[in-house]
């Protein structure tokens, strides 16, 4: 499978027969990633783990012609919405065009996702993250501990083909922390950091941990891969 990697949480993951688009996010147009002219007679479908605007660009709604859609129950759509809507909550299980949906709670907005492609395992945390503040309170911070390992926990022991997991530099000497987690307790051949508003070095520095050959570095906006 292909795997572009747009901007911020935003990901193409180009299969077989399937284009699934998750948080795409053009940076208020800045970028403009996407044309389904690209991927005609595959089954496009974009997934929204919730409603911030860095998570959810309302350009995708221009493509109702060509796409499906896979939405946070805390996203509301403009009535006069025509589109075929998925809306999903946490902790469910959804057959969808094909595919395996399940969703885990995020511990900032909306869901995560899991989701099976024609036998291949995708994860896509979304905003579920390992939110340790340095400035935080003891309790805050262990509250959101409990928070992301809890949901972490769901999945535990299963194998993921391609795992999108935030890798926020805000978070100082902590943004690995829901990596780590993710690869103990987990797994993935490839994972994919995200969440980091441009500061692509943290890619590199996640290849200094145990797991680092699994880390893809990514380089700059619209790079794809082959998984
Ligand atoms: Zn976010």
């Amino acid at each position: 499978m292909k795997v572009t990697y747009f901007n911020h949480s935003g990901f193409l993951v180009e299969t077989e027969n399937k284009v699934l688009v998750f948080d795409y996010y053009s940076q208020g147009k800045l970028f403009d990633f996407f044309d389904p002219k690209s991927y005609k007679g595959k089954d496009i479908i974009f997934f929204v783990s919730h409603n911030h605007s860095d998570h959810f660009d309302t350009r995708i709604l221009d493509w109702t012609d060509e796409a499906s859609y896979v939405i946070s129950h805390d996203v509301t759509l403009d009535t006069a919405f025509c589109g075929e809507v998925l809306y999903v909550k946490p902790h469910e299980t959804y057959q969808f065009h094909g595919l395996t949906i399940e969703t885990l709670l995020s511990n900032d907005e909306g869901v995560a996702f899991a989701v099976l492609e024609d036998g291949k395992a995708i994860y896509h945390g979304g905003d579920l993250n390992w939110w340790h503040w340095n400035g935080e309170s003891q309790e805050f911070n262990n509250e959101i501990a409990k928070s992301y390992q809890d949901e972490i926990l769901r999945i535990k022991g299963r194998k993921f083909q391609v795992a999108f997991i935030p890798a926020d530099l805000r978070l100082q000497d902590k943004y690995y922390w829901a990596t780590d987690y993710f690869m103990q307790e987990v797994d993935a051949d490839a994972v994919f950091p995200m969440h980091f508003w441009g500061k692509f070095e943290v890619c590199r520095m996640l290849k200094e941990k145990p797991y680092g050959d699994k880390i893809i570095q990514i380089s700059k906006e619209n790079e794809t891969f082959t998984i």
